[in-house]
Order: C-alpha cells, then sequence, then structure tokens
C-alpha cells in the first residue's frame, strides 16, 4: 500500500524525532476540517506505534475485515508496547506498584459492549473485553474475577510492571507529599498544585496516556476501544471512565462514535462520550461534538471552581467518516493518527480553553 507521507510526517521521520517533539504549528499541515472517507480508522496515539496501530488495523478493514476486529487489533499493538506507560503492558501502576488495567470494546453493528476493570496480569485487555462482550450476557468484570475469566479463556498471566514503569513509581512515591488523592475533592476547594512541566496546575499530579481506537468498516459498521492503565499512581481499586460505556466510550452505528481520554472522573461525571454521540445526532460535526462535551464539563465546574479546567482530550468519528478532536487546555491541539485508503496521516484538532 502507497503511504501518503505528510510533510511533517517526513519531517519527523528523516530527523529522527519523535512524533511528540515538534510542533504541529510549525506544520500545519492537517487542520480541523476533515474529509469523510470510509473505511477509516483513528487512534488517540500520535506516536509511531499509533501509527503501527493504524497499519494493523488498516490491513483488516482494506480486507473487509469489521471495525471491531479493527479497533480490537489496533489497540492491541499499542497495549502491547513495553514503552507506552499508559495503556496495557509497561503501563505507569497504582500507589502500591500494581498495574491495574481499564478497557472497554463496543460495537455498533450488533449493540453490544464489554469491559474489565482494575484488571491485572493481562497485557491485552481490551480483548478480555471483547470476550466479556462476545462471550457472556454481562458488560463489566472487575478485578481478581475478571483476571480468572481471561484466565479461563486462555489468556495468559503476566507481570505487566517494566523497569522503567517501576523506577518512576518509586521516584514518585519518594516525592509523596501532598500530591496524592487522599482526602477530599480539592479540585472543588480552588487549591493549585504544581505539577512537573507546567508553571502551575489545578490538578493534582498525574500521567495519562490511554487510547481511543474507533473504526467504521466497509459496511458502514462503526466500533471502537478505550484503553488505559488509569491515572498513574492512583489508589488501588480506583476505576476510571475508560472501562465504563458512555463515559470513556461509546458507539451508536446510526451516528458515530466518541472516546475520552484525561481526568476520568469528570468524563464519568458528565457521561462524555454518551454526549458527544447525542450531539452528533443532533446534527453537530465530530469536532464541534467534542468542543460542545468540554464546554458543557467547564460549565459545570464555573459555579465550584472557575479555575478548574480537568485535562480531558476527547476525539469522534460520525457516520459520514468525519473526525474531530480536542482538548479541555493547553497550548498544544489535541492529536490524532487517521488512516483510510489515502494512507497515514496526523490530523490536528483545537483547544477550546487557551
Ligand atoms: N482517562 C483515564 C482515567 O481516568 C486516564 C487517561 O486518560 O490517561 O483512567
Amino acid at each position: 500500500m502507497s503511504k501518503k507521507i505528510s510533510r511533517r510526517h517526513f519531517f519527523s521521520r528523516s530527523f529522527g524525532l519523535s512524533a511528540g517533539a515538534l510542533l504541529f504549528k510549525d506544520f500545519p499541515i492537517f487542520q480541523s476540517s476533515a474529509a469523510s472517507k470510509i473505511p477509516l480508522i483513528i487512534t488517540s496515539h500520535t506516536n509511531e506505534t499509533g501509527e503501527k496501530a493504524m497499519e494493523t488495523g488498516w490491513e483488516i478493514l482494506a480486507k473487509g475485515g469489521s471495525a471491531v476486529d479493527a479497533v480490537e487489533k489496533a489497540a492491541n499493538i499499542i497495549e502491547l508496547d513495553a514503552e507506552g506507560m499508559g495503556v496495557g503492558f509497561g503501563g505507569l501502576p497504582n500507589e502500591n506498584g500494581v498495574v491495574q488495567l481499564d478497557a472497554s470494546i463496543m460495537d455498533g453493528k450488533t449493540y453490544n459492549a464489554g469491559s474489565v476493570a482494575c484488571l491485572e496480569n493481562i497485557k491485552t485487555p481490551c480483548s478480555v473485553a471483547r470476550v466479556v462482550m462476545e462471550k457472556t450476557d454481562h458488560i463489566m468484570l472487575v478485578g481478581r474475577d475478571a483476571l480468572e475469566f481471561a484466565r479461563k479463556w486462555g489468556f495468559k498471566k503476566e507481570d505487566l510492571l517494566t523497569e522503567k514503569a517501576r523506577e518512576r513509581w518509586l521516584r514518585w512515591k519518594e516525592r509523596l507529599s501532598d500530591r496524592d488523592d487522599w482526602g477530599p475533592s480539592e479540585h472543588l476547594k480552588n487549591l493549585k498544585k504544581k505539577s512537573p512541566g507546567s508553571k502551575e496546575s489545578d490538578e493534582i499530579e498525574h500521567y495519562s496516556g490511554t487510547t481511543n481506537v474507533l473504526a467504521i468498516d466497509k459496511n458502514g459498521d462503526i466500533a471502537g476501544v478505550t484503553t488505559t492503565s488509569g491515572l498513574s499512581f492512583k489508589i488501588p481499586g480506583r476505576v476510571g471512565d475508560s472501562p465504563i460505556i458512555g463515559a470513556g466510550l461509546y458507539v451508536d452505528n446510526e451516528v458515530g462514535a466518541a472516546g475520552a481520554t484525561g481526568r476520568g472522573e469528570d468524563v464519568i461525571k458528565s457521561c462524555a462520550s454518551f454526549y458527544i454521540v447525542l450531539r452528533m445526532k443532533e446534527g453537530r460535526k465530530p469536532l464541534d461534538a467534542c468542543e460542545d462535551a468540554m464546554k458543557m464539563i467547564a460549565d459545570k465546574y464555573r459555579k465550584v471552581n472557575p479555575n478548574f479546567f480537568p485535562g480531558e482530550q476527547f476525539v469522534a468519528i460520525n457516520k459520514q467518516g468525519e473526525y474531530g478532536c480536542t482538548q479541555m487546555r493547553g497550548k498544544r491541539p489535541a492529536r490524532i493518527s487517521v488512516m483510510t485508503k489515502d494512507g497515514y496521516t496526523r490530523h490536528e484538532g483545537t483547544v477550546v480553553f487557551k
């Protein structure tokens, strides 16, 4: 397959830099309005692993395979990447040093969904979620029993904590102070905390790196996966938005699909992915619908803490094959990887509150 290489993509390859090392503003190739193409697969991962994931998903779609196969196999590539510290194997652990994974999958064609939460020792949680979806009448399995379930279905029990993640966790423990999750909802008390790399933040220090994968196959059927190791150093047992259908992921075969990353607590409270799909059903384009959801969340906080803008990123596709992504705050707009018959590109979305 001939690959369309964007100028920016070519640049990053030629100079051996990672995707994240370059600023989109220097190479404004792909702007927010997206062309319509089917089949289509996108992910919120824009590094080389994200690109590999798109190639894997695309191979399935190009052969006429289903959207649900494409999103699962594409997400597996990201889950199995030991270098990625926000998803699957190599993900950052909870505060006890244990990697606990959350994942969900939704198949628009069958209107079915499956998910797992706090799953330990399985490298590909979205595939376990798929077994829950297809082999049971339930939606979500959690913790030890989710692991038992996975073992019964032939998934291998493995150590998920890499040396890199363990070191990061130990460094975090050394600095343990007022930056953990114990205590009341601090964002409601106007507390400001510093986080590494930023001048000032309203948020507790966390690293994130969840991935959303959304696809439409040649029949127009839509599917999605959201998979994550959750907020780093979270309280053991904490479940984020990723495995919650309607929060971290939602698919409506007649309308489109949406996925979320970022502070899961707010994505859960706002049912963000469901809201985005609902807005698209009302006629909004994917990007507009994602921005609507951000504004809806910010509005909720206006009365309790007007300075609080939870760090979220939303991605969406519609039935026509249009896509969009946005970010709550920050200098750099949200980005996604996109794969169509025209090849692989990286697409730049927007920042809602600059
Ligand atoms: N949304 C994920 C969670 O809250 C974290 C992330 O996106 O990185 O678990």
